[in-house]
């Protein structure tokens, strides 16, 4: 059983939470030191109090928890989460009979109702994970609301949180129904990615990114040179191929991408003789590029928001204006930088003139071609605009 505790909202917050702010923040609670477990349901009220909203507590680096229901008589059970999980399913209708994308996100944390919680799709198996120790602590009726609600062919689960050595009921991936073949071959715009449920923290493809494939396939790769930086297991570099790139060059610094990015490959039949495949620091690479004299059609930047490599620590907010110099020197006349952050702590505005910064450093001018953010299956929740954290823009250099 899950404790339930009133406390009392500071009247500066009041307003926020009443209009619908779904995260929940330790500041603006009175009595703060009563909250004393993960997965606690709060009762928020005001000073007179009135019931506000009902959430949990769960410590993520985002905040203390999430609401849950501004319906005072709303109880926290599998109807509660059978409810959540069926309202998410109706909204992905359509992506179930899409025969071309057999992955896709079910169920987007706050946007749909549960901050702390997302339910991705691939092919029949579905993957929780899970961002605090809060929301774990429901684990058991999310799971039976899941299993009453699809038909599954298995069920596995990341655990994004520190347990602090706090014993856990299970230490596998896998939960129930029959395991995945390893990989599993999903599809996404009838492109193959190999998906290793059971391997460690990702399982190899960022669903967020599907239209910008698209788009680098369908509308931008015929004919071009393509670098493909922080590439992971290559996604970018694989629609480029399949849209017609002459050549790709995908560069990660991680040991695993080699092989990731062949299987990449491989699972679509494409010829590795034209694609390059370097492990290396990014930011050598940029070095390296310009000494030879090297440049590209298009040029992909989608650094991790923060890194910290041997010589460089990466912080997106404070050092993309550096990284798109880089790109700015080796791309093209006319060609394309293809700049993406999935960072939450700047929006749209700011990181247009991060590019802006870039090209008057340099004296250079370029034309925004398109933007995007997230998905439609990545729904974001009206009151939290943070958590549509895509951004990516295609630039043209002149
Ligand atoms: N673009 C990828 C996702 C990138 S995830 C995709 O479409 O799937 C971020 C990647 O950046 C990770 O694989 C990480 O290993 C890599 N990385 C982080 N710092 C780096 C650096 N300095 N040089 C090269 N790769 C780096």
């Amino acid at each position: 059983m899950h404790k339930e505790i009133n406390l009392t909202i500071k009247p500066e917050y009041t307003k926020a939470y009443q209009n619908g702010y779904p995260l929940i923040s330790k500041e603006s609670i009175v009595d703060w030191s009563r909250v004393t477990e993960e997965g606690m349901i709060l009762h928020l009220q005001d000073s007179k109090k009135r019931f506000i909203a009902k959430g949990y507590h769960g410590k993520q680096n985002k905040g203390y928890g999430w609401i849950l229901t501004s319906q005072k008589l709303s109880k926290i059970d599998v109807e509660y989460f059978k409810h959540k999980i069926n309202t998410a399913i109706k909204y992905r209708k359509t992506f179930y009979t899409d025969k071309s994308t057999t992955a896709f996100r079910l169920f987007n944390g706050e946007g749909d109702g549960i901050g702390g919680l997302t339910i991705d799709y691939f092919d029949g198996y579905y993957l929780f994970t899970w961002y605090s120790m809060g929301i774990y602590t429901f684990k058991n009726l999310i799971l039976e609301a899941l299993k009453s609600s699809v038909e599954y062919k298995g069920i596995y689960q990341k655990k994004r949180f520190d347990s602090k050595g706090k014993y856990l009921d299970d230490a596998e991936d896998f939960i129930c129904g029959t395991k995945a073949p390893s990989p599993l071959i999903v599809k996404e715009n009838s492109v193959n990615f190999a998906i290793h449920l059971d391997d460690g923290a990702m399982v190899g493809v960022f669903l967020d990114q599907k239209d910008v494939r698209k788009t680098i396939r369908d509308t931008y790769a015929k004919g071009k040179t393509v670098l493909n930086t922080f590439s992971y297991t290559g996604a970018f570099s694989i629609f480029a191929a399949l849209g017609g790139a002459t050549k790709t060059i995908s560069v990660d610094l991680a040991n695993r991408s080699r092989s990731k990015t062949q299987e990449q490959f491989n699972v679509n039949n494409i010829d590795l003789k034209a694609q390059e495949i370097i492990v290396e620091d990014v930011f050598n690479y940029f070095k390296y590029a310009v000494r030879k004299k090297l440049s590209f059609d298009i040029v992909v930047l989608d650094p991790p928001s923060f890194a910290r490599s041997k010589k460089h620590t990466f912080s997106a907010g404070k050092d993309y204006v550096n990284l798109l110099k880089e790109a700015i020197q080796i791309t093209h006349k006319n060609g394309i930088i293809i700049a993406s952050t999935n960072a939450s702590n700047f929006d749209m505005k700011k990181f247009k003139e991060f590019i802006s910064k870039a090209f008057k450093a340099l004296n250079g001018t370029y034309k925004v071609e398109e933007t995007f953010t997230l998905p439609k299956d990545f729904r974001v929740h009206e009151n939290f605009k943070e958590g549509d954290y895509l951004k990516v823009v295609f630039i043209r250099k002149l």
